[in-house]
């Protein structure tokens, strides 16, 4: 009876200990998803059921606090890397570095040029250096080499290719012999129709429902590859979407001389390069331009952008009011929505979702930040992050109970530029860890010896006895 408690609380042990080391998250998989310009609110103005049928499942924050500028570029760079603009140097969708004197742009192939790209490490190649598979779906940035690299798979960039066409690759990605435990999935929408139509028309309500349709397409794909339970899906964004008016332009060639500066980015934020000898006499006229523009010397951006430290920024910033629209003039196109403004406008920001095993269920998060994504990722991945803006802290009670809280490994060291101070939770929480297993160990070990002890205990008794039988004859001889 007591071997069998022994045996029992020894089998009890041996599980604790199998738990604690089984905490550490080395079989999930990653599915992010960003539906480009989505902004927060769109799914309580239109109706949603499939994002709802996510915030039911899984997880929902309400704020997302995204970097300024709140472009795409900028912003789709900052949730692969957890870096401000400042720190992973994509400034904006159209930048002119002086060091390297070239340009970016949208407009041209030149954002294929890696030097722009390599301030940052993003994560599909930091996980294929753990030794994993990463594959994205047109997410911007992803088909150019970086630091010598692509992910494991990849599509060149080409808007027309399909949803459903995007969807069957990253499928294939995840079920192929030897699959990806990271997939990247962008759509275009709703940016584009936002832009064109102004985030405040009627005509939105059919965009969204077109994008919902589509999340319910990704569903049940996911579904008949079974891969519903096994993939974490985080459904995102890069910005949100505010109306403009063509009662509220702002005309620089109003106010300045077009020949005293280069407009090297234009609305909502006018990246200004003044001319040599031209600083003060632009500086000068654009501060007095305008009451709903603000005109900042490089170093007099505010703190709280973490957007100064970077020679793509230009000496003269001057940013729009919300809803504002700045033109050289009025022949420039001009569209009825547009994002870019201060993140802390409530209308830049845009959606987080997520659901699948390492998420919670039914559980609504007031606020993040969307540098907090990148860490989270390395969580789930279980690999080792690069230095970075977010807190792992931060949007670690988005995971489930059965999902371990921070391993040392996820935690990046180096305290980057903007950061807060260096994060001593971090600290408990690998002590934390460490604890467990110990505590495990010990539990085994001590566990075994009485288990041992109590064998060898069980076997005594016979020995007088066999001493007995032999002793007997010896007596009677
Ligand atoms: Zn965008």
């Amino acid at each position: 009876m007591t071997s069998k408690l022994l045996w029992v609380s020894f089998i009890l042990a041996a599980l604790t200990l199998s738990v604690t080391f089984s905490l550490q998250p080395d079989e999930q998989k990653v599915l992010l998803v960003s539906f480009d310009g989505f902004r927060w609110d769109y799914l309580y103005r239109f109706p949603t059921p499939h994002f709802h049928y996510l915030m039911k499942y899984g997880v929902h924050v309400e704020q997302v606090t995204n970097i300024f500028i709140t472009k795409t570029y900028p912003n789709h760079y900052t949730l692969v890397t957890g870096l401000f603009a400042e720190n992973h140097g994509i400034v904006a969708n159209d930048m002119f570095d002086p060091i390297l004197n070239k340009s970016f742009s949208l407009d041209n192939m030149n954002i294929y040029d890696s030097e722009f790209w390599e301030e940052a490490t993003p994560i599909w190649i930091t996980n294929q250096r753990a030794g994993h598979a990463s594959g994205a779906a047109m997410w911007p940035g992803a088909d150019v080499k970086i630091h010598e690299s692509f992910p494991t798979h990849y599509m060149p960039y080409n808007e027309s290719v399909s949803f459903e066409d995007r969807v069957a690759k990253i499928i294939e990605w995840f079920t192929s012999k030897e699959p990806i435990n990271l997939g990247l999935l962008y759509w275009e929408d709703p940016d584009d129709m936002g832009h064109h139509l102004g985030p405040d028309s009627p005509l939105m309500g059919p965009v969204i429902s077109d994008i919902d349709n589509k999340l319910g397409y990704l569903i049940q794909m996911l579904k008949k590859a079974e891969l519903w339970n096994v993939v974490n899906l985080i459904i995102t964004s890069d910005h949100g979407m505010t109306q403009c008016s063509e009662e509220r332009v702002i005309e620089l060639d109003q106010y300045l001389d077009k020949d005293h500066y280069i407009l090297i980015d234009k609305s909502p934020v006018a990246a200004i390069l003044p001319k040599d000898g031209k600083f003060d006499e632009v500086y000068e006229a654009l501060a007095r331009a305008h009451p709903n523009l603000t005109v900042y010397k490089k170093e007099e951006i505010p703190e709280r952008w973490h957007y100064r430290y970077n020679s793509r920024i230009q000496p003269i910033i001057a940013v729009a009011d919300e809803g504002w629209y700045i033109l050289q003039n009025k022949s420039d196109d001009f569209l009825l929505g547009n994002h870019g403004y201060d993140n802390a406008l409530a209308e830049m920001h845009p959606i987080f979702l997520a659901y699948g095993p390492a998420f919670r269920k039914n559980f609504t998060k007031e606020a993040m930040n969307s540098t907090d994504l990148y860490p989270l990722l390395c969580h789930l991945l279980n690999i080792t992050a690069m230095p970075h803006n977010g807190s792992f802290w931060n949007v670690q009670d988005l995971l489930s109970s059965a999902t371990p809280r921070a391993i040392p490994s996820t935690q990046s060291t180096t305290l980057l530029r903007g950061s807060d101070k260096p994060r001593e939770y971090e600290q408990e929480e690998s002590y934390a860890y460490f604890i467990g297993v110990s505590l495990g160990s010990v539990i085994v070990v001590v566990f075994f010896i009485v288990f041992v002890k109590h064998l060898i205990r069980s076997q005594i008794p016979a020995l007088p006895d066999m001493h007995a039988e032999i002793s007997q004859p010896l007596l009677q001889a």
